[in-house]
């Protein structure tokens, strides 16, 4: 374990050719900083004694104040398509990669400070962030990681009383954020659209070294790095739709090109399921609603693999786009039946799953919980209900349902499914359980977190503590916490997050 001074740094991308960066230090905060939160288990990646946190220093180097030694920092340069129009230079703005920290295993991390001040590509804003947007940042990391499902990951939260102006005056804080890379699609385009195909060759290379180091010196490596690039991509989304989770701005510049979930800004889990989700205020055609993600994937990796071009013909790299939607679909149908139990493969599948999320819009449920309770259900009617399935181990799905008889209806289908692959219920539910969560970081659990955060002088940071430690483990039943599985208290639905962060 690495004393925070002890910390190995390994700057790959400040030994870029300085067209990819721009150097930037953080800029130091006016007001005293303190420590918000800090994640144990993201320390662990990088080998950090957590004890480090209680030492006054943790909140001056995550905060910006003071430099670790060995950081080179800087700001990456990188453009993107943001609601389908091209925005020819964005980088950075507010975020600072300190270096990448090599861990005893060999992993290497960066990290990056974001809203540590203005940096070269700030494009006149003020290079911060405030504590509201940090801690949904930090929170929905963590759950997705948890969830399984590729992200990059949070090590703490420091924040401070200075001001920052917003739709009103809010506080600022430093959101501490690790991935084993930060480059975009973005991060390509930008190269691109400059007429500089030799860039783009270097950051391919770049790239495949460090993060695709099975396809280095493969005669063939990009068109496969864009073919794996594609799957990933597809493998990813899939995994937000199997949870009912929404992104909310899929901009290039907002797109891994490890396949990771980046940049959360006004995401949103679904709570009662609608396939036109829209959790961005700000997203008024609905381009990122939670329908629209699949197809806005593969547009997105339209726009990277254009900027391949020069390195690969024109037939691969159609080809490797043509292995989308393919990829999407066996990913996702495989999601879909381990959330329903199923074990094996059927032709009715399909029709199944969409009749379900018919049913399940068409009824307002909520759908983290349809599927947690789904497991509980009897293959076997019993009882005098006439098979109307009326019995106790299903009254709970049923009350969920505007219309119970319809409920039935689709019940009696599933459950014949079921007995169709011989399904043993104790089995099937012990594996459910492992598959669809019991909780996820719905938007009033966040909103409440952070109004007990921001509220004037108490810096009360414990609901952010008990997220974080409940999202750990979100498919354990825990009684305790039985309440932060509840869909929404009336409050708490359909709450508007604006782009503002
Ligand atoms: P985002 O929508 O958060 O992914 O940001 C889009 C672009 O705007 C990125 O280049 C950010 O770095 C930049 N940006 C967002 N907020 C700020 C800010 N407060 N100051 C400077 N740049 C920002
Ligand atoms: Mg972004």
């Amino acid at each position: 374990m690495h004393k925070l001074t002890e910390l190995q740094f390994d700057n790959t991308y400040a030994r870029l050719p300085a067209a990819f960066h721009a150097q930037a230090a953080p800029t130091p905060f006016r007001r005293e900083p303190y420590l918000v939160s800090f994640n144990a288990a993201a320390a662990e990646l990088l080998d950090l004694d957590p004890d480090e946190a209680g030492r006054a220093e943790f909140v001056e180097y995550f905060s910006g104040n003071k430099i670790l030694p060995g950081v080179e920092s800087l700001a990456m340069l990188y453009a993107g398509h943001q609601f389908g129009h091209y925005v020819p230079q964005l980088g950075d703005g507010r975020a600072i990669l300190l270096g990448e920290v090599r861990n005893k295993a060999g992993a290497k991390w960066d990290v990056q400070l974001k809203g540590a001040g203005p940096t070269p590509f700030s494009r006149g804003f003020d290079g911060r962030a405030v504590l509201r947007s940090t801690i949904r940042e930090y929170l929905c990391s963590e759950a997705l990681h948890n969830l399984g499902i590729q992200t990059t990951r949070a090590l703490c939260i420091v924040g401070s009383d200075e001001p920052v102006r917003r739709e009103t005056i809010e506080t600022a804080a430093v959101l501490t954020r690790l991935s084993p890379s930060h480059v975009r699609f973005g991060t390509f385009e930008v190269f691109h659209y400059r007429g500089q195909p030799e860039r783009v060759r270097e950051l391919a290379d770049y790239v495949i070294a460090n993060h695709y180091p099975e396809l280095e010196g493969d005669q063939d490596r990009y068109e496969r790095f864009l073919r794996e690039v594609v799957l990933r991509t597809a493998r990813l989304i899939a995994r937000w739709q199997a949870v009912g989770f929404a992104h909310g701005v899929m901009n290039t510049d907002n797109m891994s090109i490890l396949g990771l979930t980046i940049d959360y800004g006004p995401f949103g889990f679904m709570d009662d399921y609608r396939a036109n989700f829209v959790c961005n205020h700000s997203d008024h055609g609905g381009r990122y609603a939670f329908n629209q993600q699949p197809a806005i994937g593969l547009w997105n990796l339209s726009c990277l693999a254009e900027t391949l071009l020069s390195l690969i013909e024109r037939e691969p790299a159609v080809a490797a786009l043509d292995a989308y939607q393919p990829a999407f679909a066996e990913s996702y149908g495989e999601l879909m039946r381990s959330k329903l139990g199923w074990r094996e493969r059927r032709q009715e599948d399909a029709e199944l799953i969409l009749s379900l999320l018919e049913l399940l819009e068409a009824n307002g449920v909520d759908y983290t919980n349809f599927f947690r309770r789904l497991g509980d259900l009897k293959s076997e009617t019993h009882g005098d209900d006439g098979g109307n399935g009326d019995s106790d181990n299903d009254a709970s799905l049923r009350d969920m349902f505007i219309d119970p008889a319809a409920c039935d209806v689709w019940t009696a289908r599933y459950r014949e499914r079921l007995r169709a692959e011989a399904s043993v219920d104790d089995e099937r539910r012990q594996r459910m359980n492992l598959t669809n969560p019991k909780f996820v970081l719905r938007n009033y659990l966040a909103q409440d977190a952070i109004t007990k955060a921001t509220a004037a002088r108490q810096r009360d940071f414990t609901e952010i503590e008990r997220l974080l430690e409940l999202l750990r483990r979100p498919f354990d039943e825990q009684p305790s916490m039985e309440r932060y599985a509840a869909a929404p208290p009336e409050w708490g639905r359909r709450i508007a997050v604006s782009c503002s962060s």
